[in-house]
């Protein structure tokens, strides 16, 4: 039995139209991480996700959550997992307080040791107890779907782009409210398109590409994956450097500012402002940007398709 918080093996999904989503991904969420999952749009995330929510049967592989294997113990690996979906489903007619009871019900939660009350409070939805669902706005109802998938109390909780759509303001609560979570012992497993996002709150990142895991490293680690940097030089006089090795690109940015993109791998700031220097440029400022996700993402799924 895995002591991880979630272990993929092998797993592959091919739907029955032969388009294959997943393609031999193997990875564990260790337990108490904020855990990203990565990757364009087709990429295989919602695939994986639904099967580990049992809405969808893998073609061939192995899942376990909080050690239950989803074919040998469905039950348990379901009672582990809190899934909050993409798209906002309540019946319009029930009340908050209503939705949750009823899911509860659903998961056999018995009436003594339902926290109804306490979600609310959670996600800051108390004195809308009693609203119909459809009075609620496009936040509360995000927040709602997140008790919805706590009301069992699972030790593993997954977000499929919690964010989309959603406004700045409503994101940072919502992200305020999934840390707390995590501080309270919630494995919490994110899938996002915002980098920037992930790049935050993320302890590990897995990214998927055309159902293939390409990266799955600490967040630090992948982001200090990516390759190139740019030193942002301000010249004395407008001016272009001539070619150098040690550059990849020098754009002009405005007046006699130059981007100079060079490889880490390659070459050394010092020795880009070298040979800025040696072509009679005079340097008055310099900066430097650091990779961010982004660039890393790029680079590995830009390698993918290579
Ligand atoms: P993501 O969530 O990363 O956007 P998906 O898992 O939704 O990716 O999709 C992965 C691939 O599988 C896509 O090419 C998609 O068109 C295909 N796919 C998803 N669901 C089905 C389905 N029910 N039947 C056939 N193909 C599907």
């Amino acid at each position: 039995m895995s002591d991880a918080a979630i272990s993929i093996r092998h797993l592959s999904k091919t739907y029955a139209g032969g388009k294959q989503a997943l393609d031999d991904v193997s990875f564990d969420v260790e337990r108490g991480l904020i855990f990203g999952l990565l990757g364009p749009n087709g990429a295989g995330k919602s695939t994986l996700i639904n099967i580990l929510a049992g809405l969808v049967n893998k073609t061939s592989g192995h899942a376990s959550i909080w050690g239950f294997d989803i074919n040998e113990n469905p039950r348990n690996a379901k009672a582990s997992i809190g899934i909050v979906p993409q798209e906002i489903m309540f019946d319009p007619f029930f009340t908050p307080r209503q939705t949750l009871d009823l899911q509860a019900g659903l998961y056999g939660v018995p009436k003594t040791k339902r926290q109804t009350d306490a979600l609310l409070r959670a996600v800051h939805l108390e004195d809308k107890a009693e609203a119909y669902s459809r009075t609620l706005s496009g936040g509360m109802k995000r927040r709602l779907l997140i008790a919805k998938a706590m009301v069992h109390s699972p030790p593993v909780i997954i977000l499929d782009e919690p964010t989309a759509g959603v406004d700045i303001e409503l994101r940072q609560q919502l992200w305020e409210y999934v840390t707390e979570l995590n501080k309270g012992g919630v494995t919490v497993v994110l899938t996002t398109h915002y980098l920037e996002e992930a790049e935050q709150l993320c302890d590990r990142i897995a990214i998927i590409n055309h159902g293939k895991l390409i990266a799955n490293e600490p967040t630090r680690d992948l982001i200090g994956m990516a390759q190139e940097k740019v030193v942002v030089v301000t010249l004395e006089h407008a001016g272009t450097p001539p070619d150098s090795g040690c550059f990849e690109k020098v754009e002009v940015l405005e007046g006699n500012r130059i981007a100079i993109t060079y490889r880490k791998d390659k070459a050394n700031a010092g020795e880009v402002l070298r040979a800025v220097s040696e072509a009679g440029l005079n340097i008055i400022d310099v900066s430097t940007r650091e990779a961010d996700l982004e660039d890393v993402f790029l680079n590995l799924t830009r390698a993918e398709a290579a």
